[in-house]
């Protein structure tokens, strides 16, 4: 399934942030930062990849619910099938 990334630069804070969505729509955004809903530099990527392969940074362990989840273990549940 195509996954849309549109990422952000807030242009009163500065701030990078990327939502995803399945569907192509006109996002509306806000920034998480300062809270502004008017000023983006905006890009847009498509990708077939799984939206947990996009965790920033070197995280580890993923929170479902309250309940920590190893990432190498999701990955492998949905590699094998085991999760959609
Ligand atoms: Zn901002």
């Amino acid at each position: 399934m195509t996954t849309f990334i549109h990422k952000y630069k807030c242009r009163f804070c500065d701030l990078h942030f990327s939502t995803f969505s399945w569907l192509n729509d006109k996002p509306n955004p806000h920034c998480p930062e300062c809270g502004q809903t008017e000023s983006f530099i905006h890009w847009i990527e498509e990708t077939e990849a799984q939206i947990f392969q996009f965790i920033p940074g070197k995280a580890k362990l993923i929170e479902v619910e309250g309940e920590l989840i190893d990432l190498e273990a999701a990955k492998q549940a949905v590699e094998s099938g085991e999760l959609p």
